[in-house]
């Protein structure tokens, strides 16, 4: 069934941002343009997932990857490291990804086992194929407004947003987290397409006088049932990227029964955000291997 029609029998007022249909579009119109690829350049792109250790969630989402790149005819290749492996190891194998032709695209999962540092990791990828855009090149180009690979949460939050019919010029946007995976990067984007743009942090006074002005609500701070009615806009368009493991299952950052009773507009959890993100992924891969097409056939 879906959300909407879940909505209407339980009572919800908020219209839902359902990201499992938006992620399907996506993918069916990436598939589409896949094949137009395979049939004109000759080119499938690659995507290498890199595993490091053996934590749970991190298998997960890399299965789901994997799943993802296979319905729309993108190639993956997981290379599964030993939590002990070095970091020197790590770095050699990446960069024989950076010199493969097959791979378009190169992800390291995170996060990482504790003796190996992320920033050297990622800084080693090469930025044409940092398909998660967090290399600092493509991070640097985001914050000047350039075109480059954005990273997959914020652009899939954007893309939700973009969903609801609303104009996000001259909107007054309040995103809370300022991480350099979704807090920050959401936060330039929302920048970029002329909004008001409020950073909220773990140090940020009075939290709900902030983020009840705000139009549109974007929650990124991996807390459970941080957000409810009372810091929400009636009306607005609420964003939940957070994924907290409960005793009573997945949840995001807010209580969505009170938050959904004030909201115009917001997202599910699970099945709001998180699919989105994937199928920004695939775009990104896409997006490098037609840069390779362009410029090296
Ligand atoms: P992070 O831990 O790096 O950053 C959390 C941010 O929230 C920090 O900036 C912190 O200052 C802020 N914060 C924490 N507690 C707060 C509070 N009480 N009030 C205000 N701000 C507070 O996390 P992250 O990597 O940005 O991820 C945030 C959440 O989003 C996590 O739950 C993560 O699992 C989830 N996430 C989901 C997706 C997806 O695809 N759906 C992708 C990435 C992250």
């Amino acid at each position: 069934m879906s959300w909407n029609k879940i909505r209407r029998l339980i009572g919800i007022r908020a219209n839902i941002l359902d990201g499992r249909v938006l992620a399907d579009k996506i993918m069916d119109e990436i598939a589409k343009k896949l094949q137009a690829l395979k049939e004109r350049k000759n080119i499938v792109p690659g995507l290498a997932v890199v595993l490091i250790g053996d934590d749970p969630a991190s298998q997960i989402y890399v299965r789901n990857k994997q799943k993802a790149c296979q319905r729309v005819g993108i190639d993956s290749y997981v290379k599964k490291f030993d939590k002990d492996v070095s970091l020197n190891h790590v770095l050699g194998f990446i960069n024989e990804l950076n010199s493969d032709v097959h791979i378009n695209g190169i992800l390291v999962q995170l996060p990482l086992p504790s003796h190996i540092n992320p920033e050297f990791v990622i800084n080693a990828i090469s930025p044409d194929k940092d398909v998660d855009g967090f290399h600092p090149l493509n991070a640097g180009k985001l914050m000047r407004g350039e075109s480059c690979l954005e990273p997959c949460t914020p652009k899939g939050i954007i893309r939700l947003v973009e969903q609801t019919g609303e104009e996000i010029a001259g909107k007054n946007v309040c995103v809370i987290g300022r991480s350099n995976i979704v807090g920050k990067p959401v936060s330039l984007m929302f920048l970029k397409r002329d909004a008001t743009v409020t950073i909220c942090h773990s140090k940020t006074d009075s939290l709900a006088n902030v983020t009840s002005r705000a139009d549109i609500l974007v929650v990124a701070a991996g807390k459970p049932n941080l957000i409810d009615d009372r810091f929400v806009k009636e009306g607005s368009i609420v964003i939940d990227v957070g994924i907290n493991r409960t005793d009573n299952g997945l949840t995001g950052d807010m209580d969505f029964e009170k938050a959904s009773g004030k909201a115009g507009w917001i997202t599910p959890v699970p099945g709001g955000v998180g699919p989105v993100t994937i199928s920004m992924l695939l775009e990104n891969t896409l997006l490098a291997a037609q840069k390779r097409g362009v410029y090296e056939l």
